[in-house]
């Protein structure tokens, strides 16, 4: 009788227990070893599949015994159990390419990029779905891939969120589609404080692509332009941009023109007008036309796509519009954790800015936001154990600046601070792990403040 194949999955959160399902249901034998503490939830569902698992270490003899290792994101290749494995030279994948290896016929869209990605990746599923495609969303967003693989019937196309971590160990993850949406530093400690590793691990989405496949790109990005610059890639690119003077006469992308998004693939436009999204910002119109180049790759066709766009909202937490208290608009921009994103959301300000800024800092350099404060913001409300780089830096540029430390605070002192016609701007620029659970305990805090004002 033939051996079964043994799979070994390191860490025990969304990918890795998709991954682990996906392993069941395909008949292989399965361990799952987490080094810290299994969630409830997961470990009932480990159970139910009758899946072995391990919790708080790795037996190491165990997980060497493997054939293959499925390694979860949040796993960094420095940590002493992957050093080990690949002294012994083990196959070490990361969760996508395992489900890859399962995907059938299905087809892919692949996104990824340092900020955008759940919204382009939502946006994209969404345009699909309205338009009849059989599609289904998931990776880094929700769902991952490989429990999407284990639990439901095959999909036409999968419409993936991608982080870098998740493409650090592909071998052969080939999407139809790639969406390389910017890239500015950020997780720089994962890749030794160098920039250029950073950029070529987000280039890994076009590392198995072949020559009919697409890679979408944004033509705007100087980090993308000098990489295209030096390197070759395989897959035809299609670019987005907000200038068309970057696309050759009759290329293939999508620009912004006059009040609409053109996407024009195989010769042929689509447009959508930017009066018809709801997801407001220059971010946004970027993110449009990725999903947009993305779909009609997938096969939408142009006359669908005007009510595809309109019908999408946005996701809580990114720009979110909370409500208007005496004529103080407040937004929660809780996901904004680095200073593009940052810039990105006081550029589509139209009022005069209260900004509650801070958190955990990166090493953040916030003269890079300075010109964008000076111009909008008239007051800063700082939101962090650990506030000194944002006084150094932006103390000069605004008329008042405050310190707080809980959610609550922020919002009342940027209240008291704003006037009628104001908007009070939640977009902290860094990690909420000092204060708050997750970004969204951050931005659902902020939110119920606002609500009790
Ligand atoms: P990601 O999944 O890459 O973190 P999100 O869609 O969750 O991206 O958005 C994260 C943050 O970045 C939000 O604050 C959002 O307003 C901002 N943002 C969204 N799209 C872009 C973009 N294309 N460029 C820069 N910032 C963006």
């Amino acid at each position: 009788m033939e051996q079964k194949l043994k799979i070994a999955v390191l860490g025990a959160g969304e990918s890795g227990n998709g991954a682990a399902l996906l392993a069941k249901s395909k008949g292989y034998e399965v361990l799952v070893s987490d080094s810290g503490i299994i969630a409830a939830s997961i470990r009932r569902e480990l159970e139910d599949a009758a899946i072995p698992f391990e919790t708080g270490g790795h037996t190491f003899s165990k997980i060497a015994d493997s054939d293959i290792i499925v390694k979860s994101p949040g796993i960094p290749e420095k940590a002493a159990v992957i050093k080990e494995l690949r002294a012994l030279n083990k196959e070490i994948i990361s969760e996508i390419e395992w489900g890859f290896r399962f995907k059938g016929d299905s087809k892919i869209i692949a996104i990824t990029g340092t900020n955008g990605k759940s919204t382009a990746t939502a946006l994209t599923g969404h345009v699909l779905q309205q338009a009849g495609i059989n599609a289904l969303v998931g990776g880094n967003i929700g769902i991952s891939f490989a429990r999407l693989l284990a639990t439901k019937p095959l999909a036409e196309w999968y419409v993936l969120e991608l982080s870098s971590f998740q493409l650090d160990d592909i071998t052969s993850f080939r999407p139809e589609v790639g969406v390389l949406l910017n890239i500015t530093p950020d997780h720089l400690n994962r890749y030794d404080y160098d920039f250029n590793k950073y950029v070529a691990a987000k280039f890994k989405i076009a590392a198995f692509q072949k020559d009919e496949d697409l890679l979408v790109v944004n033509a705007d990005d100087a980090a993308i332009a000098a990489y295209l610059n030096k390197h070759q890639i395989k897959p035809k690119i299609a670019k987005i941009t907000m200038n068309k003077e970057n696309l050759k006469p009759g290329e293939d992308g999508a620009f912004k023109e006059n009040e609409a998004l053109r996407m024009r693939l195989n010769g042929e436009i689509s447009e959508v007008s930017i009066h018809d999204l709801k997801i407001k910002g220059q971010h946004n119109l970027y993110n449009s036309m990725a999903a947009g180049i993305s779909a009609r790759a997938a096969g939408l066709r142009k006359e669908k796509f005007k009510d595809c766009f309109s019908s999408f909202e946005g996701l809580e937490h990114r720009l979110e519009f909370v409500a208007t208290v005496r004529g103080v608009d407040f937004i929660n921009d809780s996901k904004g954790t680095n200073l593009n994103s940052v810039w990105f959301a006081l550029e589509s300000m139209k009022k005069p800015v209260v900004l509650i800024l801070g958190g955990q800092d990166k090493g953040n350099n916030y003269d890079e936001i300075k010109d964008l404060v000076e111009e909008k913001v008239h007051a800063i409300v700082c939101m962090g154990l650990e506030n000194e780089p944002i006084l150094k830096a932006l103390s000069g540029s605004v008329a008042q600046i405050v310190e707080t430390k809980s959610a609550k605070d922020a919002v009342h002192a940027a209240y008291a601070l704003a006037e009628p016609g104001d908007v009070v701007l939640l977009s902290p620029g860094c990690a909420s792990f000092d204060l708050f659970k997750n970004f969204e305990d951050r931005g659902t805090q902020f939110k119920e403040a606002v609500r009790n004002l």
